[in-house]
């Protein structure tokens, strides 16, 4: 979901229940007492944890790291909370790798499990809690792990924009809408005339957004929508808070099918800034691809070039974006990275020819090479993790943002004086 000039509680993601957790990972993610007898794969050790990160919140809920033994990709955690006086109490659960980029999100009750089969190799799995201090005072986690499971296999994404128009469409939990095929003058007088030439702004940056990824675009003015699944982005309609919304977060991308909308008629609010045709088209484009994020997995980041941001405003917007490593929004978790290039690597595949580390390179503003902790920590000079995150406004987003990779460096020299080097991958 992108809105603009609104409160932050009505921005998405929508909380996850386990069931949400269950549909998406594809795997069990049911409490404890709900597990079929027999289902389970053969347990292969209870992996002792360690609380390494207790750290007062920036406003937000309090929040606990603890960190277990690494596992390799294709090996299934079941991760599983013990609370005292159990009482149902959801609280939010992350798993992290040991660069601290989010594996997966969820909303758990304080008795509940879930289970992640690792996409990559990790040489620690860290799991984060965040929720009210007295409920996080009373819960134990457990991991299991548990060996290969049939992995969700990379798949590209085909993805249809439609321009033409929708009759009853349900996008998430927001009422039925229906509007006309795509006409620029909705967005106001200046526009009219410019239909084609928006249309064509809005499908380039889409597509340049997602250039690095097996992510075919196509739109109702080339054809009918594809005959292979595929997920739906439309353009039209109005809604009074939002510029986008996704239908989920669709993490692991097990629904290509699932469709968004940019509801084009609400960017008519900006008209008055006097946008130009390619600005305004670049706007509805970015919150497409913001839009298109989600349905690939991808949560809300803080940074002003990020296209996951969702707390930027019309001309962070209507500019230049990026899919890149950044922190994540303290309302996903309150501390920690999405690496959006990995996810995507990972989820949709990279295209041919493109390597990850270039992927990430043309949309990150310091290198985040592959290896140990310590190389990290010595290659992303502190003053470029600053740089990175400038200016820092107190109590703004950007503040926040500092405030973040600060705190998210700390972790990292701590760890790293403790992290073994490991072969180069
Ligand atoms: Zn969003």
């Amino acid at each position: 979901m992108l809105a603009l000039g609104v409160a932050a509680s009505s921005g998405c993601p929508p909380i996850w229940t386990a069931e949400d957790a269950s549909r998406t990972l594809g795997v069990s993610a049911a409490s404890p007492d709900n597990e079929k007898p027999g289902s389970a794969a053969p347990r292969v050790g209870v992996l002792a944890g360690q609380v390494v990160e207790q750290t007062p919140p920036l406003g937000g809920p309090s929040h606990r790291l603890i960190e277990f033994e690494g596992a390799a990709a294709g090996e299934t955690l079941m991760f599983r909370l013990h609370a005292r006086d159990a009482s149902g109490q959801l609280l939010t659960v992350a798993l992290f790798d040991e660069h601290m980029c989010v594996l997966v999100r969820t909303q758990l009750r304080d008795d509940g499990a879930l289970a992640h089969a690792l996409r990559r190799d990790c040489q620690a799995v860290l799991v984060g809690l965040a929720g009210a201090a007295d409920l996080l005072e009373r819960i134990e986690v457990s991991v299991e792990r548990r060996p290969g499971v049939a992995l969700m296999t990379t798949a590209p994404q085909a993805v249809w924009l439609n321009f033409a128009g929708a009759d009853e469409l349900v996008v998430g939990d927001e009422l039925p809408i229906s509007f006309a095929a795509f006409d620029a003058a909705d967005l106001g007088g200046a526009y009219g005339g410019e239909t084609g030439y928006i249309k064509q702004v809005i499908v380039e940056t889409l597509r340049a957004r997602y250039a690095d990824y097996a992510v075919d675009i196509t739109t109702s003015d080339d054809g009918p929508p594809p005959a292979e699944a595929h997920a739906t982005i439309h353009f039209g309609g109005q809604h009074a808070t939002l510029l986008g919304k996704a239908q989920w977060i669709d993490r692991y991308n097990s629904h290509p099918d699932d469709q968004a909308i940019v509801y084009t008629s609400s960017a008519a609010k900006y008209a008055g800034m006097g946008l130009r045709p390619d600005e305004m088209g670049r706007l509805l484009g970015n919150t497409g691809a913001h839009e298109l994020g989600h349905l690939l997995g991808l949560y809300h980041t803080l940074g002003g070039e990020s296209i996951m941001d969702a707390s930027g405003g019309v001309w962070e917007l209507a500019g230049e974006r990026r899919l890149g490593r950044d922190p994540l929004d303290v309302r996903v978790f309150p501390t920690g990275f999405d690496d959006a290039p990995r996810v995507l690597a990972e989820t949709v595949g990279l295209r041919p020819g493109v390597a990850l580390q270039a992927a990430r390179l043309r949309t990150s503003s310091e290198p985040w090479p592959d290896g140990v902790l310590r190389r990290q920590c010595s290659a992303c000079s502190e003053a470029g993790l600053f740089a990175a995150a400038q200016p820092p406004v107190p109590g703004g987003a950007a503040g926040v943002a500092a405030e973040r990779w600060r705190r998210a460096l700390t972790f990292w020299r701590a760890q790293s004086a403790r992290m073994p080097p490991a072969s180069p991958r």
